[in-house]
């Protein structure tokens, strides 16, 4: 039988880690939700497609094809696994995720993606909206501190340790307040605060879940 995990959180809880290194243990799929919203903020970067371009953007959604080989992701053919990391993806990608036919689009596409195979996807929205009826369900959150250490960690980012913390908690905002799916915890989803654990110690916390669970 094909399972489900959602594993939903703000950023820097450490969704991404534990969701591939989950993959390989548990020997399922895994999808990183928020690459597919970062490739459609470069498409549209790329264009100066601009938040309030309502018609362009729906235009050029039936242009914009994503897909994944090995890890990386393919915009229209094209590798953008690094460019989406980029300050100025990060930076716009709240408000393309807040629009509500981009968001319809990926959801499409990710419910298809992960039929008929055990998947864990991470992302905002995939215990709420996605797949609200996924076998498990986990919630990872930090404090914003902790969270801007690993992303300056990560190196990734020119910016500083305080500068991270403070785009932290603005997209967090952003995030948490827009109208279409927000960055909210299932009902049923299981909390689990890991300031205080690393990674290993995240992964243990979820898989002894899922062993008292048992649902498959
Ligand atoms: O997970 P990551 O930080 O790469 O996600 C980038 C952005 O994509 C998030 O800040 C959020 O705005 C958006 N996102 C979303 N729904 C998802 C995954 C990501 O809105 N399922």
């Amino acid at each position: 039988m094909t399972y489900i995990i959602a594993l939903d959180g703000p950023s820097g809880s450490g969704k991404s880690t534990i969701a591939q290194e989950l993959s390989d243990r548990l020997g399922i799929e895994y999808l990183n939700t928020g690459s597919m919203y970062r490739a459609v903020t470069k498409y549209f970067l790329d264009r100066n497609i601009k938040e309030s371009d309502l018609d362009k953007i729906v235009e050029n959604l039936g242009n914009i094809q994503i897909n994944f080989n090995e890890g990386a992701i393919f915009l229209n053919g094209e590798d953008v696994s690094k460019e989406i990391r980029s300050d100025l993806v990060t930076k716009n990608v709240s408000w393309v995720s807040a629009n509500k036919n981009v968001r319809e689009k990926l959801v499409d596409m990710q419910r298809q993606i992960a039929q008929n195979t055990s998947f864990i996807l991470d992302g905002r929205d995939i215990g709420t909206v996605v797949f609200p009826n996924a076998n498990y369900k986990f919630f990872l959150t930090a404090s914003p501190r902790i969270r801007a250490l690993r992303r300056f960690d990560q190196n990734e980012s020119d910016l500083s340790i305080d500068e991270l913390e403070k785009s932290i908690i603005k997209r967090d905002e952003y995030d948490s307040n827009r109208e279409t799916s927000p960055l909210k915890k299932a009902e049923d989803a299981h909390l689990i605060d890991n300031s205080d654990l690393n990674i290993e110690e995240t992964i243990d916390a979820i898989l002894a879940i899922m062993d008292r669970e048992d649902v498959i």
